[in-house]
């Protein structure tokens, strides 16, 4: 199940019946059992999978990009068509389509036990991406941090058509599609920081290093992990 990059060569979907993208049979968590999520926010190409794939390593945070569930979906399939559809243009894959995909995906990691939410931070790469997707989530995710990975557009765009050579992007191919990208993320995307509390949003200059922009994010999850495993302690009756 694990995602592939490009070519679609991975079948999230070919494993799965094509009825399973149905209204959830799992109710989604109760205000009490949200879950305890960070958001990695930013434009395309400011780092946020990069950054999220590292965290993801380090014990207590599982990450989840959405635009890798979406590429390794079988691009033959309707699924991975839908998603080509979209994302070949820049724009945004639908959001209903896009929340129940991504349901359906995360229940099934809880189900093979990669994720864990009663002692993982779900550390979510690409979703909400806009207001209407954050209102979907709401009942499902507690936001506890915000971290806005923050560059100049000429920067991220130098990014892009880097990694459109070397991963393969179809999305980032063409100098139009990028712009589309980035202008989406002005105009649907970052109005999303205006529904949470500012107290929770860290910017972090996404121009540095890799390992110092990972420095500050680490500052960031330390006292929010202690924090949980303090609660758990207390829930056990340990603390
Ligand atoms: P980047 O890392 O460059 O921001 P992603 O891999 O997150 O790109 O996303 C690639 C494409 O997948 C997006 O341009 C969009 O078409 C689609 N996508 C990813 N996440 C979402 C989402 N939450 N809602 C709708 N479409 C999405």
């Amino acid at each position: 199940m694990k995602s592939k990059q490009g070519n679609g060569t991975a079948t999230l979907d070919r494993a799965l019946p094509m009825d399973w993208l149905q209204p959830m049979s799992k109710t989604p968590p109760s205000n009490a059992t949200r879950y305890r999520t960070i958001l990695l926010f930013g434009a395309p190409g400011s780092g946020k999978g990069t950054q999220g794939k590292i965290i993801g390593n380090i014990p207590g945070f599982y990450h989840s990009a959405t635009g890798d569930i979406f590429r390794s979906l079988d691009l033959q399939s309707e699924m991975g068509r839908k998603f080509w559809e979209y994302a070949g243009r820049g724009e945004l894959v639908p959001d209903e389509f896009t929340i129940k995909l991504w349901r359906q995906y995360l229940n099934g990691m809880e189900m093979i036990n990669q994720f864990h939410p009663e002692n993982q931070f779900l550390v979510l790469d690409g979703l909400p991406r806009n207001k209407k997707q954050a209102e979907l989530l709401r009942d499902t995710i507690d936001v506890a941090a915000i971290i806005y990975l923050r560059a100049e557009k000429a920067k991220m765009v130098e990014r892009l058509r880097r990694r459109a050579l070397k991963e393969n992007r179809f999305d980032d191919a063409s100098d139009e599609v990028i712009s589309k990208r980035m202008d989406v993320f002005e105009r649907e995307t970052r109005p999303v920081l205006d529904i949470y509390p500012k107290e929770i949003i860290h910017r972090v200059d996404a121009t540095m290093s890799q390992i110092r922009v990972l420095g500050e994010v680490v500052k960031v999850l330390v006292p929010l992990k202690e924090a949980m495993d303090h609660d758990n302690e207390v829930a056990l009756g340990h603390a």
